[in-house]
């Protein structure tokens, strides 16, 4: 039988269009036959990332603004630092779907096809991606970003950071354009963890959100009464518009991903498990397996994806113990978070949050937050492990 494409990329999201990019931009994948499947136009601003960062990356010229300065907020006090070495960035969806595009039209070994695929199926030895219209496809290497349709927690801590977000534009000019407003828990936290955030895109327009970890969603017209009244409280007689909405929901979760039985068929992205449980943020974790991928390919090597990629070794329990500290509300997300930020630089938060601190960062992170509830849910993830 003969093998149609090198690469199939079943859906073009954060992680399709990450490795669909590279492959465009690297010579060596010139005479590969790359395809990729996906439903959408990927025309629609359908979210904004963010993320901090200390590296130089070619997607980061896509970001919409960057910020040197954070703040993080409650009722008490306000901190306000300096993210150096890192920035704080916003890519939004759409820019980051037009910014791939361009590049990969270039290349006219990548096709792509409007197709929602069914179900990948290795026969005799290779992976066919069958599609609801009938099509067939096959492939050496599939990288698939279907998210299960269910998942078998198990054991595992769980909580959905579900948020809404309005991006507004003002008649005045209200934002100050060099500082984000990470975390603002000065709102009423309803024994959950909530906090807002402003990503000032100009003096004039801001993304204001606001983000809930808890087991049940709430709903989008509740979270507008959330964003109305938290305007009318901190920006008072402000006139603006809503030029676009985000509402949606994220799996924060330490369950382990795995990836499928069939050999040279790989999950990618949130379904390989990339959304950091503490969390929430992925995108530059998605990133990094994007790269990873791409390097492998061209150098011949295994690609081997597991869910302790994202979070090697002690960092996947010390993500699972905070989770559940939070998850079994032994310490609020609001103290965690506010105790971070008062008695550590951002740099040190941001470097340990993307598994790179050392062991010192390590040590006054651990001091800063309240020993008893912590060592009780590490103890209980342990036990997990060890049964
Ligand atoms: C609204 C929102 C905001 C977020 N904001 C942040 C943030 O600020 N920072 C951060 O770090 N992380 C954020 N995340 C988490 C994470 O970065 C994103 O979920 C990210 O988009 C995941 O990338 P992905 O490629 O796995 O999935 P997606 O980007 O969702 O892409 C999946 C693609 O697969 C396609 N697809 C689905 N089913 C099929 C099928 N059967 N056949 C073919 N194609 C299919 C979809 O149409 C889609 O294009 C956010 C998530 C959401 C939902």
């Amino acid at each position: 039988m003969e093998l149609h494409y090198d690469y199939i990329i079943v859906g073009a999201g954060c992680a399709g269009l990450g490795i669909a990019v590279r492959f465009s931009l690297d010579p060596f994948f010139k005479n590969k036959k790359i395809l990729i499947l996906e439903p959408e136009d990927k025309n629609k601003n359908n979210r904004t990332w963010s993320f901090w960062s200390r590296e130089e990356k070619f997607y980061h010229g896509w970001a919409i603004k960057s910020w040197p300065k954070v703040i993080i907020k409650d009722d008490q006090q306000t901190i306000e630092t300096e993210a150096h070495p890192h920035n704080y960035y916003t890519i939004r969806g759409i820019d980051y779907y037009s910014k791939c595009k361009e590049q990969i039209v270039t290349s006219k070994n990548i096709t792509w096809k409007k197709e929602l695929v069914s179900e990948v199926k290795n026969l005799a030895g290779f992976n066919h991606c069958i599609c609801e219209s009938g099509n067939e496809y096959l492939g050496q290497h599939i990288f698939d970003s279907r998210f299960p349709e269910k998942l078998k927690l198990d054991n595992s801590n769980f909580l959905w950071q579900h948020f809404k977000g309005w991006v507004i534009r003002s008649t005045s000019e209200s934002f100050d354009e060099e500082t984000a407003l990470l975390m603002d828990f000065s709102i009423d936290q309803k024994n959950e963890t909530r906090f807002f955030y402003v990503l000032p895109f100009s003096k004039k327009e801001a993304l204001i959100e606001i983000a809930i970890f808890s087991e049940e969603v709430l709903s989008s017209k509740d979270f507008d009464k959330l964003i109305k009244a938290y305007i009318q409280e901190n920006y008072p007689n402000l006139t603006f518009e809503i030029i676009e909405e985000e509402y949606n929901k994220i799996p924060m979760t330490d369950h382990v991903f795995s990836q499928p039985d069939s050999k040279y068929h790989y999950y990618i992205g949130g379904a390989s498990g990339s959304v950091k449980s503490s969390s929430g943020y992925a995108f530059t974790r998605i990133q990094k397996q994007c790269e990873k991928i791409v390097h492998n390919c061209k150098e011949g090597k295994d690609i081997i994806l597991e869910s302790k990629d994202f979070a090697p070794g002690k960092y996947e329990l010390l993500d699972a113990t905070l989770l559940n500290v939070i998850v079994n509300e032994r310490v609020s997300g609001k103290e965690i978070f506010m105790r971070l930020f008062a008695k550590n630089k951002a740099s040190t938060i941001f470097d340990f949050l993307d598994e790179k601190s050392s062991i010192f960062q390590e040590l006054k992170i651990m001091l800063s937050l309240p020993w008893i509830p912590f060592i009780k849910s590490f103890t209980e993830e342990i036990r997990k492990r060890l049964n």
